[in-house]
């Protein structure tokens, strides 16, 4: 059976890129389905994340030219993870394979072929994975590797180099579907359902046009999702830090004992001292830590829809 494929692309404010988006991608779906690597109905899947300039209104004329092109709304701005994921539930269930991309073509078009021939030998997950950083500020590259390096070393298993360029089955999106959690973090969550995967590489380009949508903070806030969501680590580094700080207290206190009977005066204060600041120091970082699990614990208990989608446009 050939599968249907759809093209899931979340957009915020890309009024700039969108027209050569789709022709570029209308490009690409052509060609894959004169080669019978896909069905007819094969279509992009334009979700529009609460733009503030004109793309839902370009989003819907592209709807009107072009038979393969649809379209979601969600009501407002839910940031990137958020809108793929609308995406990807919407498209699923009319879709064998979905390949999520960003819309301003820095994901390379081609790979999407690599990426489809992947899935016919067989494999559900198939990760785009960028072979250089040539392309990338000198700030945004650094930071980047950073960030990957540290989800590394915080326990969190994402696959180096990878964003959220990738191919997923169906039944990876029905498992996927099943992981209702509030702090979406998609590379975090895609390697724990698992199903044979693989990876392509491909050379990441400059933003076509406008500029990008992820600010320092925005990046910040997203790392520190990242590892709160998926690893317990920081958990474990506090207690370590407990056991030492404890330790050196243990030997403070040896020492000013020793300097009591040793009859050098004012040793109380010392080791008074050294227990103030050691306990206070553990206690609040403790605290701090299990607040931020605590706080976690309170959003997903309320289990928010992540999303809700205004409009639909389809056929
Ligand atoms: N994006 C989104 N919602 C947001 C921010 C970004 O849907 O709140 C989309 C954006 O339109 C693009 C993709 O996420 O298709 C990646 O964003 P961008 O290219 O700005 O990030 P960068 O490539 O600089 O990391
Ligand atoms: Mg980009």
């Amino acid at each position: 059976m050939i599968p249907v494929l759809y093209l899931v692309i979340p957009c915020y404010n890309e009024e700039e890129v969108l027209r050569e988006t789709t022709r570029q991608l209308l490009e690409r779906l052509k060609v894959l389905k004169e080669n019978g690597k896909i069905a007819e109905d094969s279509r992009i899947l334009y979700v529009n994340d609460g733009s503030g300039d004109k793309t839902w209104e370009l989003i819907s004329s592209l709807y009107e030219e072009h038979d393969e092109v649809s379209g979601l709304n969600l009501s407002r701005n839910r940031g990137h993870q958020n809108a793929v994921l609308a995406g990807l539930m919407y498209a699923k269930e009319c879709a064998d394979a979905v390949i999520s991309l960003d819309a301003d073509l820095q994901d390379d078009v081609k790979t999407i072929d690599k990426m489809m021939e992947e899935y016919h030998s067989g494999f559900d997950i198939v990760y785009g994975v960028r072979n250089s950083r040539k392309t990338d500020s000198f700030f945004k590259k650094n930071t980047a590797q950073a960030f990957y390096k540290f989800m590394r070393m915080m326990g969190v298993d994402i696959i180096y180099n990878h964003a959220d360029f990738r191919l997923m089955s169906k039944r990876v999106l029905d498992e996927l579907e099943h992981y209702k959690e509030v702090n979406l973090f998609l590379r975090g969550i895609v390697p724990l359902i698992g199903f044979p995967s693989t990876c392509v590489y491909y050379e990441r380009h400059e933003r076509f046009a406008g500029e990008s949508k992820y600010p320092l903070r925005k990046m910040l806030s997203f790392a520190v999702n990242g590892i709160t969501s998926f690893s317990t680590k920081p958990i474990r580094l506090i207690t370590t830090l407990g056991f030492v700080i404890c330790l050196v207290s243990v030997v403070m206190l040896i020492y000013s004992l020793a300097s009591y009977f040793a009859g050098r005066a004012e040793s109380g204060w010392s080791s008074l001292i050294v227990s103030i600041w050691a306990l206070g120091g553990l206690q609040l970082s403790a605290i701090g830590i299990i607040g931020e699990y605590i706080g976690k614990m309170y959003l997903e208990t309320k289990e928010r829809p992540k999303f809700c989608i205004q409009d639909i446009l389809d056929r």
